[in-house]
């Protein structure tokens, strides 16, 4: 049956679409105190209803050319953005279990009906979609709402727990990652602060990091902290680069300094590097028969 991966693949991009499309409401409305619910999406300039044909996730986008369909004011190309990146996010993320989701063998059987597989797949997905929505506001607002942030390592917990086996992470590693990393960063914090009395990091990053720890264990935190430290330090460097021209006097370490980048997004990106990295690789020393996944 080689139509059945490519269906799955479609559906996947469709899937992760879809809630692209539901982030950029969340990301919007959450900050804001607003239901992410009622009511549907409007307009941001003139408040015209978006008609469900123009809420397609990036087709609508292409189609209208980035401009409302009744005032022609232009649409930020953010929002075709995130849908398209989570839709290849879903399928990254599906690769992996598909072969177990596929078995001919499973899907004839309704007993064996690979529920766990398909619970720890969504599970991955609702955790890595809400560090999205997350990084997004702390990128817009430099705050982490706690709805989104607090929950978080209770679910990924509770996911080791049900699906650990299948997805290389026990219970025990995700407890473990969740306190060493949620206390290893609020004890760095509070260094830092006594240090220099200024606040680098928030509890927003606390409660981030406690979160990729229980979902990817412990081993993966001080490999998620490295990376995104040296990425956003990376960004900060290429950002003073660039707007050296229109900055002020200060240069090189003081404009760095006052340069304020929030850390969430980065911590996110290490942790979806690390995710789909650690798979991939898993992945390919299995094929060669070096080792096999637990
Ligand atoms: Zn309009």
């Amino acid at each position: 049956m080689p139509w059945l991966p490519l269906t799955a693949a479609i559906f996947a991009l469709l899937w992760g679409s879809l809630w692209g499309s539901f982030l950029n409401v969340v990301v919007y409305r959450v900050p804001a105190g607003l239901s992410v619910v009622r009511p549907r999406s409007r307009c941001g300039s003139c408040g015209t209803p978006i008609a469900a044909w123009h809420n397609i996730p990036v087709v609508s986008w292409l189609w209208l050319r980035g401009r409302c369909a009744s005032c022609k004011a232009a649409i930020s190309p953010r929002y075709p953005v995130v849908e398209a990146t989570v839709a290849v996010l879903s399928l990254a993320l599906a690769m992996p279990w598909l072969p177990l989701l596929l078995d001919p063998a499973a899907l004839l059987d309704p007993a064996g009906l690979p529920w766990r597989p398909a619970l720890a797949l969504a599970g991955e997905q609702a955790v890595v979609f809400t560090w999205l929505a997350i990084a997004l506001i702390d990128a817009d607002t430099f705050l982490s709402p706690d709805v989104l942030s607090l929950p978080l390592p209770l679910v990924a917990i509770a996911l080791a727990a049900v699906t650990g086996d299948l997805r290389g992470v026990d219970l025990r590693m995700a407890v473990l990652g969740a306190v060493v990393a949620g206390l290893g960063l609020w004890l760095l914090m509070w260094l830092y602060a006594r240090m220099t009395g200024r606040e680098g990091l928030g509890l927003g990053d606390v409660k981030l990091l406690a979160s990729i720890g229980a979902l990817l264990g412990l081993a993966a935190v001080p490999v998620v902290l490295l990376a995104a430290a040296l990425q956003g330090l990376a960004f900060a460097l290429l950002y003073a680069l660039l707007s050296r021209g229109k900055a002020t006097e200060e240069r090189g370490l003081t404009s760095l300094r006052q340069l304020a980048i929030p850390f969430g997004p980065f911590l996110v990106l290490g942790a979806v590097e690390w995710l789909l990295l650690h798979r991939l690789g898993a992945g390919l020393m299995a094929a060669q028969g070096l080792w096999l996944p637990s």
